[in-house]
């Protein structure tokens, strides 16, 4: 077999220290001590304090452009950042701004005008703004390019007429990534346009849904006549298809790295429980969850070095990352037995926990993704 070159990468940060020293520093001053509120305008209330608190310090959009207030560091700087931010247990980063900083922001970025960048992405890293994506359907999830939701255009607005459903933070948020069908008689992923949606327009009804673990992350959004002017379109009306594949590949990617990293931090956590009930089993099942975190680790830092990743890693972090953390709180509720209902935290993660095979994909789609794109297998 021939020789491929191998990435070099120095996964010990070592010429970081003093960036991280100064980012420990930080943390130690500022993480707030009370746990975030479950849902509603009190865990708003809280995201959008941290997330100033935390531009306030020059530690918000690490690596967003200077120009729209970030500070355009390195991915080594984003890695140690997250280190010292889940070592710090510093609120989890899964919260109501998790949209606008990990794949709303990157998406306008990447693809939004000037106007798109000046207008949203400070109000973003300053922590004054809140954003939902509403991009699937009561019939299109998985498949969704089959999405319905109508786009009319009419003069100088686009007239939006339809039901998204499963919108996280919608309830909370001021503006969603929004994906509709503006080509009259399109089909697939042709004649799409994905849009900024101001979610206080006229015509707008969100219903809060609660999940098993008893919160309302999610909502559906109800869309009557509603008109959104066609300068909040991002990228090109009909173009949305391209558009929503780059905010998903950033919600499936470089949006992964903060969460993961809790989850390495997790499972630390129940070594140390455990260690207070030692058990064989138990220490095996501990070393396999430690070992799999780390591969974990190790296949995102891969990821977020290899230039040029490929546009498919995001499906092969994710499907590892959500059947990786169902298995590590399914060992915490066996660690911790009856108790767990005393621990209330591990409990709702437990439960929350079954919709990471789901979200962004469901585990089925990403196998059916990693086999198509990565191994080369035949189609569906
Ligand atoms: C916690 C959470 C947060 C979410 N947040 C948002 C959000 O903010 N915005 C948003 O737009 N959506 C959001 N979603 C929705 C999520 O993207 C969809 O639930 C997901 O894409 C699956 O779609 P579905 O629920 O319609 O299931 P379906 O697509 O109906 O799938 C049902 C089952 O069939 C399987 N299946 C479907 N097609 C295939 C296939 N081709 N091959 C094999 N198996 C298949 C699926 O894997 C699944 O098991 C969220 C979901 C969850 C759980």
């Amino acid at each position: 077999m021939r020789d491929r070159p191998r990435s070099r990468v120095r996964l010990n940060f070592d010429h970081l220290a003093g960036f991280r020293q100064e980012a420990r520093d930080w943390l130690a001053a500022n993480v707030p001590e009370r746990r975030a509120p479950p849902d509603g305008p009190a865990s708003r209330a809280f995201a959008l304090d941290w997330v100033a608190r935390c531009h306030a310090g020059g530690w918000s959009g690490l690596g967003w452009p200077e120009a729209y207030g970030g500070r355009d560091l390195s991915p080594a700087h984003l890695a140690v950042w997250y280190e010292e931010y889940v070592r710090a247990r510093a609120p989890s980063v899964l919260d109501p701004t998790f949209v606008a900083l990990n794949h709303a922001g990157p998406t306008l970025i990447a693809l939004g005008t000037e106007a798109q960048k000046r207008d949203h992405l400070r109000p973003i890293l300053e922590g004054r703004v809140l954003w939902c994506q509403g991009f699937s359907e009561p019939g299109s999830g998985s498949d969704l390019a089959s999405l319905t939701t109508r786009g009319e255009i009419v003069g100088d607005d686009i007239v939006v007429t339809g039901q998204k459903i499963w919108s996280s933070f919608a309830d909370i948020a001021e503006f969603q990534e929004l994906l509709i069908r503006t080509e009259p008689g399109s089909t697939r992923h042709k004649g799409l346009t994905w849009v900024i949606c101001d979610m206080s327009l006229p015509g707008i009804t969100v219903r809060p849904i609660r999940n098993m673990a008893g919160a309302s992350h999610f909502a559906e959004v109800f869309y009557d006549q509603v008109r959104i002017p066609l300068s909040n379109v991002v990228g090109q009306p009909g173009d949305g298809w391209r558009v929503a594949m780059a905010t998903l590949g950033f919600e499936r990617k470089t949006a992964a790295i903060g969460t993961q990293m809790e989850l390495s931090v997790k499972v630390e956590d129940l070594i140390a429980m455990a260690a207070a009930a030692p058990g064989s089993a138990t220490a095996d099942r501990l070393a396999d969850l430690r070992a799999e975190a780390a591969g974990l680790r190790a296949m995102t830092y891969r990821t977020l070095f290899r230039d040029p990743a490929t546009p498919f890693d995001g499906s092969l972090m994710r499907l590892t990352f959500a059947e990786l953390a169902q298995r590590v709180h399914g060992a915490a509720m066996d660690i911790l037995g009856p108790e767990a209902l005393a621990q209330s935290h591990w409990t709702h993660d437990y439960l929350e926990a079954y919709s990471e095979t789901i979200a962004g994909g469901t585990a089925e789609i990403q196998r059916n993704i990693i086999a198509e794109r990565i191994l080369g297998l035949p189609r569906e």
